[in-house]
């Protein structure tokens, strides 16, 4: 990685809008002498004690005060950033902070790039690539469990995994390697069975972190749950029960929502993304059709559906057709459940009404109208999640896009090793894959990186971290 210039950076780092602090970041080797020209004639810099807080008035380059602050200043390398880093805490609000930056600016410092700070600490080993990414990610978290899921990667387990495969790699394939320089001899260094082993453990792990990448998708985007069914039993009006606010237009007239509609709601500690979709009906017109075929895909696409009839009509065929379509879906793998949903029973219930037989699947009673159940069907989401989180064995939690392709690359170039010790080849193959192998490891925790991608990840931070 490109060593970052020699400035020192400064920003905001607390949205921006009225409130009663907000704080301001500088990282680099003009921190401390940037502060001091802000300082009060009488305020040495020496009074500042490391990594304490400090109450001074800062003032602008020709005196004038700006406001009252606490400071606190982090000498290389003990620092976010490992370099020299000061944080200043000043009141809130649109003025202060920004003519504090202002004055830094004219003061020596620049403006700061999204990521930069987290940028340079990663380039002084003080976070790996996954922490930072994750701390993007507590960012934007918006439910208690991602939040718990991307603390565990911030705080290590992850990398120090990834870490430990890559050290054991890096031995065999030294050894690999040595034989190499000794090949007229006949020796070889390397056990091939242990080899062997090591590559099989290794790409469980691999198959085991990447089949977690859709349930990261869930965690950090909701659980996708459809909601589906025939025309005018009730859909829209549980939707809105469950957001308890009017969202969707409810209308007795059958195929109003001609489109689906997206909703999210947090649960449990749980974020989950509501798909109202179009009644799915046999008939109707072209554009009740279309929509059909949008409830086809949400149903298909859903990690949770939830199956809504009428419970005080008589059942027909359509119902049928679609809980044929819910067991097909379910067959088909990745489903963490399915959801009987016997509406409006608040009316009187129909001796024919639909009954799911289909083992497992909970039936639940409820009246969009009164919102009788609504809690029970809430429950029973929550309880299909963390049945799935509590039997999820990947342990070390879920991957991103990048981390994704990092690990593909990864397993196909172990793949081409195992194959080339399977067919007994000579070790010089076998090496080159096992490079390859460490080398997408390597990029995996930032180890081994690019500038590019290095700029792809830190342009979605936010300035100031
Ligand atoms: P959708 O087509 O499946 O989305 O159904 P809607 O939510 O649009 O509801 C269709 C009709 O059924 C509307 O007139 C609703 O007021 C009515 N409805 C929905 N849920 C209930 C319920 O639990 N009880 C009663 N009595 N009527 C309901």
């Amino acid at each position: 990685m490109a060593a970052p210039e020699q400035d020192t950076i400064a920003a905001i780092a607390t949205a921006a809008g009225r409130g009663s602090l907000a704080g301001l970041r500088l990282s680099g080797p003009g921190a401390f002498a940037s502060l001091s020209r802000l300082l009060p004639k009488d305020r040495k810099l020496s009074s500042f004690l490391p990594r304490r807080s400090s109450l001074t008035w800062l003032c602008d380059l020709s005196g004038n005060r700006l406001d009252q602050v606490t400071v606190i200043c982090y000498p290389a390398p003990h620092s976010y950033t490992g370099e020299d880093v000061v944080e200043i805490f000043c009141h809130g609000g649109n003025l202060a902070p920004a003519l504090i930056l202002e004055q830094l600016c004219a003061a020596g410092c620049r403006l700061a790039e999204p990521g930069e700070f987290t940028r340079r600490a990663v380039f002084h080993h003080k976070l790996d690539l996954i922490q930072a990414e994750s701390i993007a990610e507590i960012v934007a978290a918006e439910s208690p469990a991602h939040l718990q899921h991307v603390l565990s990667h911030l705080e290590g387990a992850f990398s120090r995994q990834v870490r430990e495969l890559r050290q054991r790699l890096l031995h065999s394939c030294a050894l690999l390697e040595l034989g190499l320089d000794f090949s007229e001899e006949d020796v070889e260094f390397a056990d091939r069975a242990q080899l062997h082993s090591e590559l099989t453990q290794l790409e469980v792990m691999i198959t085991r972190l990447l089949a977690g990448f859709e349930r990261g998708q869930a965690l950090r985007e909701g659980w996708k749950l459809a909601i589906i069914g025939k025309p005018n039993v009730g859909k829209s009006s549980l939707m809105n029960a469950l957001l308890r606010h009017d969202r969707v237009i409810v209308s007795p007239i059958p195929g109003t929502t001609r489109d689906t509609v997206e909703e999210r709601i947090r649960l449990g500690g749980h974020l989950f993304r509501l798909i109202d979709t179009a009644g799915i009906r046999q008939h109707g017109d072209a554009l009740e059709q279309i929509g059909i075929a949008r409830s086809r895909r949400a149903a298909q696409e859903a990690d949770i559906i939830v199956f809504v009839t009428d419970g005080a009509a008589a059942a027909d065929h359509e119902d049928e057709d679609i809980a044929a379509a819910c067991r097909a879906r379910a067959a088909s793998g990745s489903l963490l459940g399915i959801l009987h949903i016997s509406n409006k029973a608040d009316l009187p219930a129909s001796p024919q009404a639909f009954q799911f037989e289909a083992g497992g699947v909970a039936t639940i009673r409820t009246s969009a109208t009164t919102g009788a159940g609504i809690e029970a069907l809430e429950n029973a989401l929550v309880g299909l999640v963390s049945a799935h989180a509590a039997a999820d064995k990947s342990g070390v939690g879920y991957v991103n896009l990048r981390q994704r392709l990092c690990l593909e690359k990864a397993r196909a170039a172990l793949h081409a090793a195992e194959k080339s010790l399977h067919d007994n080849l000579s070790a010089e193959f076998i090496a080159v894959d096992l490079r390859e192998v460490i080398y997408q490891l390597g990029a995996l925790i930032g180890e081994v990186t690019s500038e590019d991608i290095l700029g792809e990840i830190f342009a979605n931070f936010c300035i100031g971290k």
